[in-house]
């Protein structure tokens, strides 16, 4: 279906933070498949785990124990708030567990009225019914209506307003650390915050959505623990599996309470190919330093980027972001700039608020930062000039 409008380069491989066209034209990805790709393309470590597993065993079915699935689930456990995980195949999938999972915790404690979820303005969660209803955006929601009901929002880093939409009826607030679609735009860790003030004073259970801004992105491994607070129900997708189509719910036990044998399921979610790259992911990502690395070559790239923009006023007005999550301000129209850095040999991607967004691999370095600022630069010039 031609649901993605139209599409020039098709690309044959990739190599860390590069990608090949079928003509042999190399880019550099500053994309990463809409931050999927979290350690590069082909990475060594991912190739050998997902060749080893295609050799044993892909798939056998949530009727068997699949001990990747358990260590995967263990070490997220143990890194995390989480007492307890879901695997499933998407972002989308994810936030659907979630909000399946407010449902049941309320009617597991005898308050099944309390099945609303409050979301943010500019949220972003996904495209199946329930997920695009949770997000209400104009662009994603025409022309499928009616909407899934039980879906309230209120506007970005309002506190007054979301304290104020709170009815008898609201179950948990859910929102994105780092909005990305909409255009990256952190939220105040002071808010989010505030957030997990009113969901303990209301009785509320805080679900984020951390598909994007989450698996080491931001330099944390997750984005709320910059904040530090403790979420009861996060939802992670993208990253995680590095590429390989996966999703995670994670909650703590008492979030899932209600989730019992038969209450929810997948075919292929957390299968033995799909655990062995999500395992793999962690492998590295949990190695010493690594998230550090990312907080450090994040800084390195924002103040490089500020000095761009600051030289092109024409064509840039600033960067926001966090981490390796970071967006252009553009003057011009963003899909210009996209257009102009592709033909240029970067890749970037548009997200809204005329936002040009950059989310390399998180194995990023210095040279690739140099590389990227030059393409910048000079992409700036040509724009200015035209
Ligand atoms: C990408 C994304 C989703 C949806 O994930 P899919 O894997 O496309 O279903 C949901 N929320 C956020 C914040 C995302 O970035």
């Amino acid at each position: 279906m031609p649901t993605y409008g139209e599409r020039t380069i098709a690309f044959e491989r990739g190599e860390g933070l590069y990608l090949f066209d079928t003509e042999g034209r190399r880019y550099l990805d500053f994309g990463a498949g809409i931050a999927v790709v979290a350690l590069g393309h082909a990475h060594p470590h991912l190739v050998k785990a997902l060749q080893e597993q295609a050799a044993k065993l892909w798939h056998c079915s949530n009727l068997y124990r699949i001990p990747g699935q358990e260590k995967a689930g263990e070490r997220l456990v143990a890194n995390t708030f989480a007492d307890t995980v879901f695997f499933c195949n998407s972002g989308a999938e994810a936030i659907e567990c979630g909000i399946k999972m407010v449902r049941k915790h309320y009617d597991h404690v005898g308050q099944p009225e309390r099945y609303r979820v409050m979301t943010i303005e500019g949220a972003f969660h996904g495209r199946t019914l329930a997920t695009l209803s949770a997000g209400k955006q104009e662009k994603v929601i025409k022309g499928f209506e009616p909407l899934v009901e039980g879906f309230d929002q209120v506007p970005f880093g309002n506190l007054n307003a979301l304290k104020g939409a709170i009815t008898a009826e609201t179950g948990a607030i859910l929102l994105e650390p780092v909005q990305g679609e909409s255009g990256v735009k952190p939220m105040d860790l002071d808010y989010i915050r505030a957030v997990r003030d009113v969901c303990d004073e209301f009785g509320l259970l805080m679900f984020l959505d951390e598909i994007q801004c989450g698996m080491g992105r931001t330099g944390k491994l997750f984005a709320h623990e910059w904040a530090g607070v403790k979420p009861d129900i996060v939802a992670s997708a993208k990253g995680l599996g590095g590429g390989f189509p996966v999703g995670a719910c994670l909650a703590t036990e008492k979030a899932a309470a209600g989730m019992i044998a038969g209450s929810h399921g997948s075919t292929f979610g957390g299968n033995p190919l799909a655990v062995a790259a999500i395992n793999a992911v962690l492998d590295v990502m949990l190695q010493d330093g690594f998230l550090p690395q990312v907080e450090k070559m994040g800084k390195l790239l924002r103040d490089k980027l500020e000095t761009v923009a600051a030289r092109h006023p024409k064509v840039l007005a600033g960067v926001r972001g966090a981490g390796l999550m970071l967006g252009l301000r553009c003057v011009v129209p963003n899909g210009d700039v996209v257009a102009a850095l592709q033909r240029n040999g970067m890749l970037t991607v548009p997200a809204g608020d005329n936002i040009v967004r950059l989310l390399p691999p998180l194995v990023l370095e210095p040279q690739h930062v140099e590389e990227a600022i030059g393409i910048l630069d000079r992409t700036c010039m040509e724009l200015a000039a035209a």
